[in-house]
């Protein structure tokens, strides 16, 4: 069965104070919030400058801390980017490759993510790979296309013993920071359909592993009704993680939800039969 993973993507937020102060909050509301940890892994995709800060508070408190971006070489003369091997350095072992706004605003391709991914698994980091259609492709039915293509080509080269490992996020770009959710019937379709074609490229033992997260506007009043679906297994959070309750809330989602759809997919599979 595969355990819900639920993460928040702080983007370019806050101040050192300011993610300290949200840390030592989010450990208290996660606590009030009575989250069992055994149900439900939990990140957190923070600036740089704060993952040391952040891995002392969440330490031994079931929170991982993880990088939003990182490059795929060791090192040398690239400006600016963060390699794999400072990632591990620091003790983080989570990592967003081919977020939607690093291929829109930073030109990030899917042969790139492909090189990324590899580079993870170099350095035992867990990726979360991001698909996602834009809203011309959604609008001229080319949404599925553009998904397929996108994973295809970013998992080009990736073997099946380390795509078991992977995330995939799928995030509509018309949804994200938009406050228009993909509706849960919607992200099913697209998430069934990642599946398959990881099923079609790994085999369905691989497939079936591999944790498939939707995002894009996820809050504590959709998430339920998203995690109750069968090939949903977790939500990428942006600008709901961003407050501490809030995404505390999403995280302590009524899971009792998603025990039922896991029941209906066991009916459903029997009556198949
Ligand atoms: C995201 O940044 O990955 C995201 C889904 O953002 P939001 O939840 O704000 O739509």
């Amino acid at each position: 069965m595969r355990k819900p993973f639920i993460a928040g993507n702080w983007k370019m937020h806050k101040t050192i104070n300011e993610a300290t102060d949200y840390g030592e909050l989010f450990v208290q509301k996660l606590k009030d919030e009575q989250v069992d940890f055994s149900k439900v892994d939990v990140a957190l995709f923070v600036p740089y400058i704060h993952m040391s800060a952040l891995k002392v508070i969440f330490l031994l408190r079931g929170i991982d801390v993880g990088a939003q971006n990182m490059f795929y070489e060791e090192k040398g003369a690239f400006t600016g980017e963060i390699s794999p091997t400072m990632l591990s350095d620091l003790g983080i072992e989570r990592v967003i490759i081919g977020h939607s706004e690093r291929r829109k605003y930073f030109g990030e391709t899917s042969a790139a993510c492909a090189k990324k991914l590899n580079a993870a698994y170099t350095h035992d980091i867990k990726p979360v790979l991001c698909v996602g259609e834009d809203l011309k492709d959604r609008e001229a039915g080319r949404h599925k296309d553009a998904v397929r293509t996108m994973l295809l080509e970013s998992f080009e080269g990736i073997h099946a013993e380390e795509a078991e490992f992977a995330a995939v996020a799928y995030e509509p770009l018309w949804a994200i920071g938009t406050g228009k959710t993909a509706t849960p019937e919607q992200a099913e379709e697209m998430t069934a359909l990642i599946r398959s074609v990881l099923a079609e490229k790994y085999g369905s033992a691989v497939a079936d592993n591999i944790i498939i997260q939707y995002g894009g506007s996820v809050n504590e009043e959709n998430i339920a009704e998203l995690m109750a679906k069968e090939d949903i297994d977790g939500a990428l959070v942006g600008g709901a993680s961003l407050d501490a309750a809030k995404f505390a809330k999403i995280v302590a989602f009524d899971d009792s939800v998603r025990k039922d759809s896991l029941k209906q997919v066991s009916v459903k599979n029997i009556l198949k039969k």
